[in-house]
Order: structure tokens, then C-alpha cells, then sequence
């Protein structure tokens, strides 16, 4: 289509015209001199004498074709030229002859004239077809805006028509939609809320005719109380559209007055005018009871599974604290556990296994292996006998075995190391759900120890039992209270009883205790109850004929609880007899000796008091018969001395076995009887320092027969003199202690080792070393008598002495204190 601004006319520009006037300047020359070259080449002139008219030809086609300016060019050129090479003389520019000049000049002229001429037919002609062609355009432009105008016209005529039918679709689309939707779709009008539209879907039990134009007051009364009329109400009110999410609903489903629970997604959508006035409501609602209930079901469900999932995870924790208590209880436990595969391969070992078995922590696993395992640890019976590989516990219980109770194996087996051990071994096999033996856990103690004690046990029980059964000694197995519950024959013989008398629940070994022993019989349970052990005593028991039978007791307690001890008595009847025979004997023999030395010692003094008062001056000669007679009787003397203190000591000790020892007691000053005493050996040891030690107080008041106390001082300082180098010092010390004092002899002798000073305090016995020897000899009685004085004292006796070191006898006495402090 053409447009008003294609037919415009084109203005020419500046460059358009010098190009024009350019191209113009040349056709000029060039026409003109084209004329003139053809005239010269040709000779034209001046054959043919107004050849210049051919110029006039180039002139007025020029005017004609390119205005009046090329003509005007053309025609001066074509003079010039004319003139100037053609004219004769040649190439002159003068110009002889007046004709040729006005030739020229009209020539001039007349092209001139054409020229102008032809430019202005030209340019008329040019204007007319100007004019035509503008108005051909102008009549173009019309017929154009004349088209153009029709077709929008019938362009709009056909737009409204397909607007109009497109919103008929749309309107019917729409409609069909609502009416199709899967959702409940409302139009409500004015403040009452009447059912303009209703889909299908709302109240489906229900006509439309029914509820259309009604108020939802009387189409829902049901939602009138919960609430969602006021929910409209603020939405007309307002504007504000209300988006409702599983919003819970009783609603009337038949429209029978049953109200269901129910749940909706909906929105009530104000509409509005074209002036924005709200005229009713759009509700869009979807029941969502099924997926609010379904999930309502699945939130339950999931709380059900995580409550599920939560016993599980606790439980599982208690497993795991279970399997780590387990685990605990196994390492922390003294016997050995292995817990096995059904192949009989390990699963678990505790610390006991490896450390019973001297597993290193890095041990190779491979010697765990079954196979391995069996091999070293080479199981045998306890006859040293090897057991098949059947016979392995752990294969035992992977068959099905149960070892416990009497069930258990003791077998013997080799340590990794190669050590042999005694196992006692239980076990059971472990079952799964399906009651299949999935593994077995078998358990080990060592029993080595315990099998080796209890055959010392027996050893022992045996040793007792021949000694028991020997009835060298009485033995019996007594109870505090006075029940015998074992006792041998020899028991029974000594007491005079028989067994079966003897071991009645009616019968007490009280009544063994003869009436005047029963003190020192309770002072003797004291001990055994105190320290559990009875020493040796000499006793005497009540034989069933109700003599005194002489007894050795000794016991030991056994069973502190029920108070069981084991008492051992030996008849010393013989012994005592023999004893009093000697005793008797000694008695007369010394009492014997006595009595001649007394008389001998009485007869020397008479020999020396008469060589005294022998008549003097004296001849030389009897002068040195009378000194050796003197010398000789002194010499005797010593020797009768000697010999009356032994039989003294003799006299003394027959005295303590036949109880005649009677002591005078008296309150005393010890300190005196110890001065006295170290003073009296002074005396008689000259030559010896004896070196006293006495405490602060002055008195140490004790309840003694002092001329036995002195006694036993005098014993320990006459052996300390006596076994003590001569030249060396004895001390003599008294020191009172909290409730006795405590009287000591040191030397610098040979000292005594701890046997010789156990037995020291035996009648008879001597040390026989050297250096125990005395200058006078000696009976071995003079400690024991010191023993007898002390005890009978209630005082104490000891020795403290290493060999080579010296000795230090001491003796207590109970220090007597006086009513006021
Ligand atoms: P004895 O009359 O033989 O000395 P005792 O009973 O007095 O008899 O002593 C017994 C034995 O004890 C002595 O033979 C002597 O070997 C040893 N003995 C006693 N006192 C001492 C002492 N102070 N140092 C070394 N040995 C001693």
C-alpha cells in the first residue's frame, strides 16, 4: 500500500545541482568541440562556408535536453573554437574577416535564443508533468486513506463479534466450571447472603430450586451457632477475604438434623461492582475430613511409632547397657568365660581367660582357633589321661550338654605357656528363638590351688587321724558349753568313761574338772578363748571312780563360732610317780648328804679354830706343817661349800616338785633386798665389780618373802660372775614399771642363742658350749629354782642375750600399792 509520504516530491540538494551544472559544463565542450574536430579532420571548411550552422544543431539539442546554461556554454565554445582552429590563420585568434564574426555572433545569439527557449518549453513542460504527477500522487493518497478507513472499520466489526462470542465462552466455561468444579462453589448476594449459585457439590442431597434465592440463615441453620455466619457477615462487612484451613464443622449431610464432624479448606472471596461496592461473597470450600482424619490417623500412628520407636531405642539401651554390664561383670569376674559360635569358634574372652591361659593381648588369633586351641591346651583327666576331642567341654555343650551342677568336668590342661593347670568347667549352650544352638559359653575355674590344698588337707586329716587313732594321746573335740562330740579311746580310758557315755548330749567334760581345779580349769578356757591356743598344762582330771588322774592338757580352738576346740590329754600318772619316787629320793639323799657336810664343814672349823690356838712360838719346821694343814682344811672347806650349795639347790628343787616350797610373804622395800644382796656378793667377789643401778624412789614396796627374792638375785649374779669374763663389770638394775618392778642382771659372757635361752629355765639343763663352763660346776637348777621363787611371786622371768653379746636375766615383782595411792 502506497503511503502519503512515498509520493512527496524529492528535493534536490546542493550536490545534485554542481553535479548537474558539472555534467552539463562537459556535454557543452564536448558537443562543441566534438563539431569542430569533425569540421577540421574533415576539411569542412571553408568547403562548406556556413558549416557553422551545425553548431546551432548542438546548440538548441543542448537547450532542449540540459537548459539554458549548457546551451549558453555550448554556443561560446563552439565560437571560440570555431575561431581559433578553423578560421584562417590558422590557430590564431584574430579575426580577419567581419563576417565570419557576425556569423558567429548570430550564431551566438541564436543559440542563445533557442537555448532559452527550449529551457522554457522545458521547464513548462516539466511544471505540467509535475502538476500531473502530484496530482496522480494526491489522487493515490485519497484512494489509499479511503481503503485503509474501510478495512479498520470492518477489522473492529469483527473484533467485537469475536469478543462477544469469546466472552459467551468464557461466560459458559466458567459456568461449567463452577458447575464441574471438585470443589463446592457459592455466590452469595447482599448482606443476607442469598444463594445466587450453588454447584452441584453444595448439598448435594438438596434441590437447587431449593435453595437458590434463600439466605444461608435458612438454607444452613446448623452454621448459624458455630460461628460461620458471623465469618460471612465480617467478610461482607469488611471486604477482607477469610481463608479457612481444615476448619472443623458439624454439618447436616442428608438433611435428616444428624450433625457429622467435618473438616473444610475454603475461602469466602468478597465480589464487588464496578464501583467496588462488595455485593456478595464467593465461597470455594473443600471437605477435607477424610485427609484431616487420615492425618489425624497418621499423626496418631506416628506418635504411636515414635512412643514404639522410643521403647525401642530404651530398650535397645538397656540392652547395651545390659550386654556392657555383662560385659563388666565378665572381665571383672575371677573365673574364665569363653562364649563360642555353633562352629566352636571364639567370640569372646575375658581378662581371667587370657591371664589364666597366658594370652598375651597381641596374641595371634589364629591359636584360638579350635583346632589350634585344642592342641595346646592338651586336655586330660586328672589321672593325666588325655580326652578325645569329643570330650572338649566346649564341644560338649555345642552338642546340647549342660555342664553344671553335678555335671561340671574337672580336666586338666596345659597354659599357653605350657604350664599345667587344674580346671573345674561348666557350661551351657546358647539357643536362638527357634531353639537352635547358635554358640555355647563355657566357664573355667582354677581349681589347682584348691585341688593341691585339699590334698594337703587330706594329708593332714590323714596325719591327725593315725595320731588320733594311735591313742598315744587322749583327743577329744569339745565345745565350751561341755559337749564331746569326738573322742578315742585313749580319752576314754584315761577319764575311766566309755565313749558312747562320754559323747551323750547329757554328759559335760566339766565333770572331769575335780572340784579344786575348776579355777585354774576356767583360767585355762580364758586362754584357749583369747588366744585360741591352750599350752600344755599339768592338770588333774576326775576318773568315773573318782580318783585324781595326773594329766598333760593341751588344746587348740578350731572353730571359734560354735566354740569347738580339740583337746589333747596325756596320762602323766606314771610320770608323776617316778617323779615322787625321785623327788623322794633326792630329798633323803640330800637330806642325807646334808647332814655328814654340815658336821664336816662344823669339824674343819674346829681343826682351823685349833691350829689357831696351837701353843706358840713353834719350831720352823711345825710352823710350815701347821700352814699347809691350814691351807689343806681351807681347801676342803671351799669344796664342802661347794658341795653343801649343790646339795642345797638339790634340797630346794625336791622341795618345788613335792610342793613343799613354802614362801613367808611380807610387805618389803625391794630396793633394800637388792642393796643387801649386790652388797653380800660384793662380799664374796672382791675382785669383781658389780655396779648398782637404783630408781629415784627410795622405796619400791612389794609383797615378798625377801630372803627368796634375794635367792633368785643371788642366782643371777653368781652365774653372771661366773660366766662373765673377770675382768668385765656386772650391772645390777631395778626399775620400776607401772605396776611391777623389774629387777636385771647384765653381763659381758658368752651370751646365749634364742633356744638355749628357752630352755635355760629347764631343771638340769647346761649350756654345752665353751664358755659355760664354770670354775665350780653346777646342777643346772639354779634357773629354774629363780623361775619356781619368781612365778610363785606372780612375777615373770626372762632372758634377753645374743651369742657373743652377754646376757641380761630379769625378773618382775608385782609392786604393792597402798590403799591411798
Ligand atoms: P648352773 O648351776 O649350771 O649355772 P643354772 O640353772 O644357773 O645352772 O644355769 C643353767 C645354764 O644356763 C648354765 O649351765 C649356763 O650354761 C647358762 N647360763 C646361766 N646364766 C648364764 C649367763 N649369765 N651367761 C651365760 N650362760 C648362762
Amino acid at each position: 500500500m502506497s503511503t502519503i509520504e512515498r509520493v512527496l516530491p524529492i528535493t534536490r540538494n546542493q550536490m545534485v545541482r554542481v553535479l548537474r551544472y558539472l555534467l552539463d559544463s562537459v556535454l557543452a565542450c564536448a558537443g562543441a568541440l566534438l563539431v569542430t574536430g569533425v569540421i577540421l579532420v574533415f576539411h569542412l571548411y571553408p568547403g562548406i562556408p556556413n558549416i557553422s550552422i551545425v553548431y546551432l544543431l548542438v546548440v538548441l539539442a543542448l537547450a532542449t535536453t540540459r537548459g539554458r546554461y549548457a546551451a549558453i556554454l555550448s554556443a561560446v565554445i563552439a565560437f571560440l573554437t570555431f575561431a581559433y582552429f578553423i578560421v584562417a590563420p590558422f590557430k590564431t585568434s584574430g579575426i580577419y574577416l567581419v563576417e565570419g564574426w557576425i556569423a558567429l555572433f548570430v550564431l551566438l545569439i541564436a543559440a542563445i535564443l533557442t537555448g532559452q527557449l527550449a529551457v522554457a518549453l522545458r521547464e513548462r513542460a516539466e511544471q505540467a508533468n509535475r502538476r500531473e504527477r502530484e496530482t496522480r500522487q494526491l489522487y493515490e493518497v485519497v484512494r489509499a486513506t479511503n481503503r485503509e478507513a474501510e478495512q479498520a472499520h470492518q477489522q473492529l466489526l469483527a473484533y467485537e463479534q469475536a469478543a462477544r462470542a469469546e466472552a459467551e465462552a468464557t461466560r459458559a466455561r466458567l459456568y461449567e466450571f463452577f458447575m464441574q468444579a471438585p470443589a463446592m462453589m457459592t455466590i452469595l448476594r447482599g448482606p443476607e447472603h442469598r444463594f445466587e449459585f450453588a454447584n452441584p457439590r453444595v448439598l448435594p442431597h438438596r434441590d437447587r430450586a431449593d435453595i437458590l434465592g434463600k439466605t444461608s440463615r435458612e438454607v444452613r441453620p446448623e452454621l448459624v451457632e458455630q460461628g460461620v455466619l458471623a465469618i460471612l457477615d465480617e467478610v461482607y462487612t469488611t471486604g477482607t477475604p477469610f481463608v479457612g484451613t481444615e476448619f472443623p464443622a458439624r454439618v447436616d449431610r442428608r438433611g435428616d438434623g444428624v450433625l457429622e464432624e467435618a473438616y473444610f479448606n475454603f475461602v469466602y472471596q468478597p465480589l464487588r461492582t464496578a464501583q467496588g461496592l462488595i455485593e456478595g461473597i464467593l465461597v470455594h470450600s473443600v471437605e477435607v475430613t477424610e485427609q484431616v482424619l487420615a492425618r489425624h490417623r497418621v499423626e496418631e500412628l506416628n506418635l504411636q511409632l515414635e512412643a514404639e520407636k522410643n521403647a525401642l531405642r530404651q530398650a535397645e539401651q538397656e540392652a547395651q547397657a545390659r550386654t556392657a554390664e555383662l560385659e563388666a561383670i565378665f572381665e571383672a569376674m575371677t573365673e574364665c568365660v569363653i562364649v563360642c559360635d555353633a562352629r566352636g569358634e571364639i567370640r569372646y574372652t575375658n581378662a581371667a581367660y587370657r591371664s589364666l591361659l597366658a594370652l598375651e593381648a597381641d596374641t595371634d588369633p589364629s591359636l584360638l582357633q579350635l583346632n589350634n586351641r585344642v592342641t595346646w591346651l592338651a586336655f586330660r583327666d586328672l589321672g593325666g589321661r588325655p580326652v578325645s576331642k569329643e570330650q572338649v567341654p566346649m564341644l560338649q555343650v555345642l552338642r546340647g550338654e549342660r555342664l553344671s551342677g553335678t555335671h561340671r568336668i574337672d580336666l586338666m590342661c596345659h597354659t599357653y605357656k605350657g604350664e599345667d593347670l587344674i580346671l573345674n568347667i561348666s557350661g551351657a549352650p546358647i539357643h536362638d528363638a527357634a531353639g537352635q544352638i547358635v554358640g555355647g559359653v563355657v566357664v573355667f575355674r582354677d581349681v589347682t590351688e584348691r585341688l593341691r590344698l585339699q590334698q594337703q588337707v587330706q594329708y593332714s586329716e590323714r596325719k591327725l587321724r593315725v595320731l588320733v587313732e594311735s591313742n598315744i594321746f587322749g583327743v577329744a573335740v569339745t565345745e565350751g558349753a561341755g559337749r564331746i562330740y569326738e573322742v578315742n579311746d585313749r580319752y576314754a580310758q584315761v577319764v575311766g568313761y566309755r565313749k558312747d557315755e562320754l559323747l551323750s548330749e547329757t554328759f559335760s567334760w566339766h565333770q572331769l574338772v575335780p572340784p579344786g581345779s575348776q579355777e585354774a580349769q576356767a583360767h585355762g578356757e580364758e586362754t584357749l578363748l583369747s588366744t585360741g591356743a591352750l599350752p600344755p598344762l599339768e592338770r588333774e582330771s576326775l576318773h568315773k571312780d573318782g580318783r585324781h588322774v595326773p594329766i598333760l592338757m593341751a588344746g587348740a580352738l578350731f572353730d571359734r563360732e560354735r566354740d569347738l576346740a580339740l583337746t589333747v590329754i596325756l596320762d602323766m600318772s606314771e610320770q608323776k610317780a617316778a617323779e615322787r619316787r625321785k623327788q623322794e629320793f633326792l630329798s633323803m639323799v640330800s637330806h642325807e648328804l646334808r647332814t655328814p657336810l654340815t658336821s664336816i664343814m662344823g669339824f674343819i672349823d674346829l681343826a682351823l679354830l685349833y691350829s689357831e690356838l696351837f701353843p706358840r712360838p713353834l719350831s720352823l719346821e711345825a710352823e710350815k706343817l701347821l700352814g699347809k694343814m691350814e691351807t689343806g682344811l681351807k681347801r676342803a672347806m671351799r669344796q664342802v661349800e661347794i658341795e653343801t650349795r649343790l646339795v642345797e639347790e638339790l634340797l630346794e628343787v625336791s622341795r618345788l616338785e613335792l610342793h613343799k616350797f613354802e614362801l613367808s610373804l611380807h610387805p618389803e622395800n625391794l630396793v633394800t633386798i637388792v642393796q643387801e644382796t649386790v652388797a653380800n656378793q660384793q662380799q664374796a667377789a672382791r675382785t669383781r665389780q658389780i655396779e648398782l643401778v637404783l630408781p629415784p624412789d627410795e622405796l619400791v614396796p612389794v609383797i615378798a618373802d625377801a630372803g627368796r627374792i634375794g635367792q633368785a638375785l643371788t642366782n643371777y649374779l653368781t652365774n653372771a660372775l661366773k660366766y662373765a669374763p673377770v675382768d668385765q663389770v656386772v650391772s645390777v638394775r631395778l626399775e620400776v614399771e607401772a605396776s611391777s618392778a623389774r629387777v636385771s642382771v647384765r653381763d659381758l659372757g658368752p651370751g646365749l642363742t634364742a633356744d638355749q635361752q628357752l630352755r635355760v629355765w629347764e631343771r638340769f639343763y647346761q649350756v654345752a658350749a665353751p664358755g659355760h663352763q664354770g670354775p665350780d660346776g653346777g646342777l643346772g637348777l639354779g634357773l629354774a629354782i629363780v623361775k619356781a621363787i619368781v612365778e610363785q611371786h606372780q612375777g615373770q622371768v626372762g632372758v634377753q642375750s645374743a651369742p657373743g653379746r652377754g646376757s641380761t636375766f630379769w625378773f618382775t615383782v608385782p609392786i604393792e600399792v597402798s590403799p591411798a595411792g
